[in-house]
């Protein structure tokens, strides 16, 4: 048999190499920047055209390259930054692979002018379909302008993977987000068609953070910091009351890299845990510091997993370090008195890893009453709310209730409303509801009596049980029923506000908006823009009216930006949904027996009252089974 095997040649390798490293022009945003990071640049700008399918350049005053390694710079495996197999054990830079600049020209024609510093003269390389086109030497200034152009032009099954240019847009945003939170000591600028998106100096983590994503972000936060022989963590966390449901700025960034970890995300989001509703997210910006040789960065070709040899001793640490955060700011509201249910800080076992000096206190509690005597960081007008439905949940003597009722009130403090200054303004307008009296036959309620437990729940007999009905999640329902109907007739009125509203947005978000702005006409929405990331809200849909317009738009480009699918039919449902959740009345609001009574009957009157449109629970029942085991 003749020998089968055979060795790629490395064009072929290049373009496998792009599956992996080059998928969209975020990509190569992100290969070039971290290249010019990599060469000491403090100054980056990035220019795009036509969210890079037609050109990404990225110019830096860095180190630049002689004309020979110019050349040598797109050979696949060519590297400046290691050497040997150990250098991988202590990494400083960001690349290391030496494949970006070979796997970009292989889907790309390039444009390279660059010079080192002190050079009287640089070089100009043109590779095009992957070979030098041109070299020769050409006045230049120190530093690498590199162009990317035609990304994807001779692979049409790739670039007709790419989609529409807002959503490419705003992922080169997101990801020039994560290099401009990273490399505080560098210049950027961000250039799209001709329009600056983003321009800022040199600075510091939360001026960053607030030259990126808005000034109100930035005044948001509170600080984070520990340092222990084994990792120092230094950043930001959100206050809980801005936590948000979709799209929370959430970062973890390590020796100078971003990196997802799912398993320090949940550390963070246990901090949480009682302070925000159980479907928000809290605000991070997290920095930690570790020695190089203590984590791999090398398990994906993104190099953005990254593997730490410590972890769960760094979760302790990074539990800790953020709950004394939240404790010192006060960020701790006192709806949790009870010392039984709260949070345990871990004690740090110091046998568990080598970070003895970790200063921690396990006895310290935030929510002993030191901390929680400061109910003003959750705002006045919730507050008596919140306050009196945890009573009720736990004056409830849990000897004699069934295990899972626990559970029933689980959600309740997680579910209250995050932002308690709009429940003033957000009144109910349950009168508008009309009656229906057709109610299938097995939720019916037996008898007339329907009672509200907790200002949240609303407590009525049905067939085999004891119905329990979850107030908001209910009007949620029925809302947006009537909303589809209403959209999909065109019977949606827009009304003009008194008070035009601003909305102040990301840019990626920003981009997201422009692309959305038609389908929010049809819904009823006036918006126009009042300039860069700003927008007015001149009329909004009437069914929402005085349902804060700006906070409903603000949930409505979340929800767009989390799923990032193109403006189609489901948008529509998506658009009832938030609508939905922003009209309905909310937990904590007290209604009278006849809203009590419309609310059900408009409830039960639909084809499927049990779940909200997204799948959580409206209707939950406790079986009379259950309720005989008590006696
Ligand atoms: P890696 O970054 O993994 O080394 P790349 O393919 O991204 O691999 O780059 C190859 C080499 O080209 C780098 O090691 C570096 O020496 C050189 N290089 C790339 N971009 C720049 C730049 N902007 N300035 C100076 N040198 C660069
Ligand atoms: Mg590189």
């Amino acid at each position: 048999m003749p020998d089968i095997i055979r060795l790629l040649p490395d064009s072929v390798a290049n373009l496998i190499a792009a599956g992996e490293v080059i998928q969209r022009p975020a990509s190569v945003v992100k290969e070039l920047v971290e290249n010019a990071v990599d060469a000491g640049a403090d100054n980056i700008q990035i220019i795009l055209k036509d969210a890079g399918r037609t050109l990404i350049q990225v110019i830096d005053n860095g180190c630049g390259m002689s004309p020979t390694d110019a050349r040598m710079a797109f050979e696949r495996h060519a590297t400046s930054k290691i050497k040997q197999a150990t250098d991988l054990f202590s990494l400083t830079t960001m690349g290391f692979r030496g494949e970006a600049l070979a796997t970009i020209a292989s889907v790309a024609d390039v444009d390279l002018r660059t010079m080192p510093h002190g050079d009287s003269y640089g070089t100009r390389l043109i590779l095009t379909d992957n070979k030098v086109e041109d070299q020769h030497p050409e006045t230049c200034v120190p530093g690498t302008n590199m162009m990317v152009k035609n990304l994807f032009n001779r692979l049409p099954a790739r670039r007709k993977f790419l989609k529409k240019d807002a959503v490419e847009l705003s992922h080169v945003i997101h990801e020039f987000e994560r290099l401009a939170l990273v490399n505080l000591d560098v210049e950027f600028t961000l250039m799209h068609n001709g329009t600056i998106l983003h321009q800022f100096p040199k600075s510091n983590l939360k001026q960053r953070v607030s030259d990126l994503f808005g000034k109100s972000v930035g005044q948001q936060l509170i600080p984070v910091e520990t340092e222990t022989s084994l990792v120092k963590i230094t950043g930001f966390v959100g206050m809980p009351e801005n936590a948000r449901r979709r799209n929370a700025l959430q970062y973890f960034f390590v020796n100078g890299r971003h990196m997802r970890h799912p398993y320090f995300h949940r550390a963070v989001m246990q901090c949480y845990e009682r302070l925000i509703p159980a479907d928000c997210h809290p605000v991070y910006f997290l920095t930690f510091s570790v020695d190089p040789a203590s984590i791999d960065v090398n398990i994906h070709p993104t190099k953005n997993e990254i593997k730490f040899e410590n972890e769960q001793a760094i979760w302790q640490i990074l539990v800790a370090a953020v709950r004394e955060s939240l404790g010192r700011f006060n960020a701790v509201p006192a709806i949790d008195f009870n010392q039984d249910d709260a949070p345990e800080i871990p004690a740090f076992d110091p046998s568990a890893g080598g970070a003895a000096n970790i200063p921690l206190d396990p006895t310290y509690n935030p929510f002993t009453s030191q901390y929680s005597s400061s109910l003003g960081a959750l705002g006045g007008a919730a507050q008596p709310r919140s306050a009196g439905g945890a009573t009720h949940a736990s004056s409830i003597n849990r000897k004699y209730v069934p295990s899972n009722w626990d559970s029933l009130y689980a959600n309740f403090q997680s579910e209250r409303d995050p932002h308690p200054s709009t429940m003033g303004v957000i009144q109910s307008r349950i009168n508008d509801i009309p009656t229906n009296d057709t109610l299938p036959l097995e939720l019916k309620p037996e008898g007339m009596t329907a009672v509200q437990l907790a200002s949240r729940f609303i407590i009525t007999p049905g067939a085999d049980g004891l119905l329990i009905v979850d107030q908001h999640r209910a009007h949620e329902r029925v809302l947006y029923e009537r909303f589809i109907n209403m959209i999909e007739s065109g019977e949606i009125a827009s009304q003009r506000l008194i008070f035009p509203e601003t909305l102040e947005l990301s840019t990626a978000q920003d981009v997201l908006l422009e692309s959305i702005e038609k389908s929010l006409a049809d819904t009823g929405w006036d918006i126009s823009r009042l300039g860069p990331s700003t927008w007015a809200i001149n009329g909004a849909p009437s069914v929402i009216q005085d349902k804060n317009p700006a906070e409903t738009l603000q949930a409505i480009v979340d929800d767009f930006a989390a799923t990032g699918k193109p403006v189609d039919e489901e948008m529509l449902s998506r658009l009832a949904t938030t609508m939905a959740r922003a009209a309905a009345i909310k937990p904590g609001q007290i209604l009278s027996s006849e809203e009590i009574d419309r609310l059900l009957s408009d409830l039960f009157s639909l084809a499927t009252p049990t779940y909200t449109t997204d799948g959580r629970t409206v209707i939950a029942t406790l079986p009379l089974t259950d309720l005989s085991r008590l006696f």
